[in-house]
This record gives C-alpha cells, sequence and structure tokens, in this order.
C-alpha cells in the first residue's frame, strides 16, 4: 500500500502565485488573518520576514486570499447584491448626488464628504462601533482603525498609494473588542472582504457595512512623491491631492498639476487588471465623478446601504439631490473593464513568447499601447484614460 502526503499550500504558494507576480492588490486580508502576525507590510508587500516552523502545517493566509479564487465574485456578487442583469456600474437599488450640511465638515474632505458623514452618522447611531479607515503619513497612507468622532474626521480626504486597509481588522476585533465594523476602501478592498465573509472567516464577522470608493487606478505613494518632487514642491507641504482630467496638487494657495501621463508610471501592476471601477460589492459606493464639485456620486447597493442612507436623510446630515447623468459613470467603468481585458490578454500573449509588435497585430492595439500593458510606462493617449 503506498501512502500519500498531502502538502496544504502555505504562504511560500501565496507568496509565488499572488505576492511576487504583482497580483496582489495589498488588500492586507493574509496578513489579518495569519493567527501568529508573521506576516508584515514590508516595501509594499505583504511579506513574512523570516521562515518558521507555525508555518508548517497552516494555510491560513493562503485561504484568505480573494485573487486565489477570483472567479467565485460573481457568486459572492450574487449572494449579497442581487444576481440580476449588470451595467458597468453593478447591481444598485439608487444613485444620487449628496453633500454633507456641515460646511466645516465638508472643507477636510475630499468631495461631498459622504463617506465621513456616513461613518459618523452610523457611529453616533450605534450601527457600528467602529470603522477601518485610511490615515495619512505625510501623505503616505496609513490603515487605521477609527472609534471615535475625532478619529473617522481625520481620515478624511483621499490618499494616493498602495494600502492594505485589512490588516487591521484583527487588531479592531482582537485588540479593541469591535464587533460591528464599517470598512472604507477601494473596490478591491471590498472584494476582499465580501470574499473574507463568504468563506466565514470569523474575524469577518464582525464587518457589519461596506463603503467603496470609485477608483479608475491608484498610484504608489513613494514614486508619486518622486513626482512632485521633481516640480520643486514637497509632499509634507501638500493640503490635497486629486485626481481628474489631470493629478492636482494643492499647498497654501498654489495648485500643481501634473499631466496624467506623468503619474502613469506610478500605478501598480494589479491596478492595470482591476475591472472594478464602482465598488460593485460594496454596501455604498461613493465617488466624485458624475457630481459637481463639492458633492459626491453616491451608488446604493444593498438593503443595509439603503437603510443607513435613508436615516442620514432622515436626520438631515446630507442633501441629496437626483443624478443628472449616469451615463459618464457607466461609460468610465466600461473603459476600465475594457482597458484590464486589454491588459490580461497583452499579458497572456507575452507569456507565450510573442513580442510587442506581434501582441499589437493581434490584438489591434499600437505596440506603445502595448508597452503601456506590459510595463506602465509608456505615453498614454487620451482615450485610454
Ligand atoms: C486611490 C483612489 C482613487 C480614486 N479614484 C477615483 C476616480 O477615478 N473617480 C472618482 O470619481 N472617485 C475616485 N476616488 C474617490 C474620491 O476621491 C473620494 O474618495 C470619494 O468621492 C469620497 O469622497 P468623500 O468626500 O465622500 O470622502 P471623505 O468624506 O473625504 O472620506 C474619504 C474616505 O476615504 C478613505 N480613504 C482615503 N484614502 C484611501 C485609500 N487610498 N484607500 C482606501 N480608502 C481611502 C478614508 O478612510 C475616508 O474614510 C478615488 C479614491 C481613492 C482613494
Ligand atoms: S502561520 Fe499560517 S497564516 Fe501565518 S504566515 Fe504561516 S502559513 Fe500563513
Ligand atoms: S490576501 Fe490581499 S494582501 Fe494578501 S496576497 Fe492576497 S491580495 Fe495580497
Ligand atoms: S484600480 Fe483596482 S486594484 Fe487598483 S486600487 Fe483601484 S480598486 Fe484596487
Amino acid at each position: 500500500m503506498t501512502c500519500k502526503i498531502l502538502i496544504m499550500p502555505s504562504y511560500e504558494d501565496l507568496a509565488t502565485k499572488i505576492i511576487d507576480t504583482g497580483e496582489c492588490t495589498v488588500c492586507g486580508a493574509c496578513i489579518t488573518a495569519c493567527p501568529d502576525s508573521h506576516i508584515k507590510f514590508i516595501e509594499n508587500k505583504p511579506k513574512r520576514p523570516k521562515r518558521t516552523m507555525d508555518c508548517v502545517s497552516c494555510h491560513t493566509c493562503y485561504d484568505a486570499c480573494y485573487m486565489l479564487r477570483h472567479n467565485l465574485i460573481k457568486d459572492i456578487e450574487g449572494s449579497t447584491i442581487g444576481w440580476g442583469r449588470k451595467e458597468s456600474i453593478g447591481l444598485y437599488r439608487r444613485a444620487v448626488v449628496a453633500r454633507t450640511r456641515d460646511a466645516g465638515l465638508l472643507k477636510e474632505c475630499q468631495d461631498g464628504g459622504i463617506a465621513t458623514t456616513l461613518l459618523l452618522y452610523a457611529l453616533d447611531s450605534g450601527i457600528i462601533d467602529g470603522a477601518l479607515v485610511v490615515g495619512k503619513d505625510n501623505w503616505a497612507p496609513v490603515a487605521c482603525i477609527a472609534k471615535t468622532r475625532d478619529e473617522i474626521i481625520l481620515s478624511a480626504g483621499a490618499k494616493y498609494g498602495v494600502v492594505p486597509v485589512l490588516k487591521e481588522l484583527r487588531a479592531a476585533v482582537v485588540d479593541h473588542g469591535l464587533s460591528k465594523i464599517c470598512v472604507v476602501g477601494s473596490p478591491c478592498h471590498i472584494q476582499s472582504v465580501r470574499y473574507l465573509k463568504y468563506k466565514d472567516l470569523p474575524l469577518a464577522s464582525s464587518v457589519k457595512l461596506m463603503v467603496g470608493l470609485f477608483c479608475r487606478e491608484n498610484y504608489e505613494y513613494a514614486c508619486l512623491a518622486e513626482k512632485v518632487r521633481a516640480k520643486g514642491m514637497d509632499i509634507r507641504h501638500v493640503d490635497k491631492l486629486d485626481v481628474s482630467d489631470e493629478f492636482n496638487i494643492y499647498a497654501g494657495r498654489k495648485k500643481l498639476s501634473l499631466p496624467i501621463t506623468d503619474v502613469k508610471s506610478c500605478v501598480p501592476r494589479h491596478c492595470l487588471v482591476c475591472q472594478d471601477f464602482a465598488a460593485e460589492l460594496a454596501d455604498i459606493a461613493v465617488g466624485s465623478v458624475g457630481s459637481p464639485e463639492g458633492w459626491s456620486t453616491v451608488i446604493i447597493r444593498t438593503e443595509e446601504g439603503e437603510r443607513v442612507f435613508a436615516g442620514m436623510e432622515e436626520k438631515k446630515f446630507i442633501e441629496t439631490k437626483e443624478i443628472a447623468d449616469i451615463s459618464d459613470i457607466k461609460e468610465i467603468a466600461s473603459r476600465k473593464k475594457e482597458k484590464a481585458r486589454q491588459t490580461e490578454d497583452t499579458l497572456r500573449l507575452k507569456k507565450q513568447g510573442l513580442d510587442k509588435k506581434e501582441i499589437a497585430a493581434i490584438l489591434g492595439i499600437t505596440e506603445e499601447r502595448v508597452s503601456h500593458r506590459l510595463d506602465g510606462t509608456c505615453a498614454y493617449s487620451e482615450s485610454d484614460n
């Protein structure tokens, strides 16, 4: 009789298949999942600094990675948001334009202050007892736990850079005793936390609400800081960053606008194949496109999202208007999906040994675009955005 030894996948397999290939979206789930805190956020990646005996019969971090099971996303969406025919911005119940009625708070926020107001309302009314948010250290994004109004307000505003939002989930539950958590994050963070809940990871049952931010792409912080420095500005003195048709940097009365082409080389590899613009798995998704300056576009997808949003309206914390035209948002979301599919095709053909010229001919695109798809460093045309 032969005896087969079943080798379970472990951290090494996660590293080989996802972390080292550039597919890792740095959501932080594997960091939080490790019961012995062996995985750390080092040089923008989840890394286990040294081999450890504890890993021998453990596969918890491997099980926690949604990128290894991306094919499940459809089922997860079906069981949480719904099964209907989907548009490029995902399924939703309601879409509006909204902003906070608190003029002081509005100044601290990125757009209409909806993410922050929602957290404040949910905390005050006991819907949540804390949130996973993103703070900053000289504009480098930092994953944080917010348990008070002040901590929530401190996290207002968008920061650009990869940030493992979910890495703080274990501390939020185990050290801070939180059991009703709201996660605010990019579409990738929201996909990851939905997956953890779908798999019944014990920590994830404490997540009760998910607020997703629209996201065309993200940028590596160090690369951005270098671009800003090259233009004679110190990122430490920056008051606000935002992305429209240009990458805008505000410091005091100064505004510096970099063409989007200048920051394309800062886009991490995983963003080039990401298809989710409008946080399709969030309870509520928030963004700036589709609304006037100082307002937010809000897409409400779940019953829980509807309940929380209606509560804010009832309390008159926010004002809302019907959305004038949602077609712009759908167009951006479709383009993101198409671009990601093209990048995946490009990478697949490259793996088969084809050169840039051959890939361009097969896909019917320019060689320049193939270059960008492969290494994210070539000139980018307007229509690419
Ligand atoms: C990387 C990135 C790319 C984006 N791209 C687009 C886009 O292409 N089009 C568009 O319409 N909108 C985009 N947004 C969303 C937009 O910038 C605003 O965040 C959104 O409109 C919410 O505005 P608000 O005033 O309601 O948020 P606020 O009330 O100011 O609250 C902001 C919230 O965002 C969280 N946050 C900040 N930075 C990050 C981060 N890096 N990762 C995860 N969470 C974070 C904070 O914790 C805070 O809770 C992007 C946001 C980010 C962070
Ligand atoms: S102990 Fe388990 S979860 Fe932690 S790094 Fe090792 S294999 Fe991963
Ligand atoms: S769980 Fe998240 S952070 Fe960890 S390897 Fe997977 S994608 Fe990366
Ligand atoms: S483009 Fe996708 S992978 Fe990149 S930060 Fe946005 S949601 Fe995450």
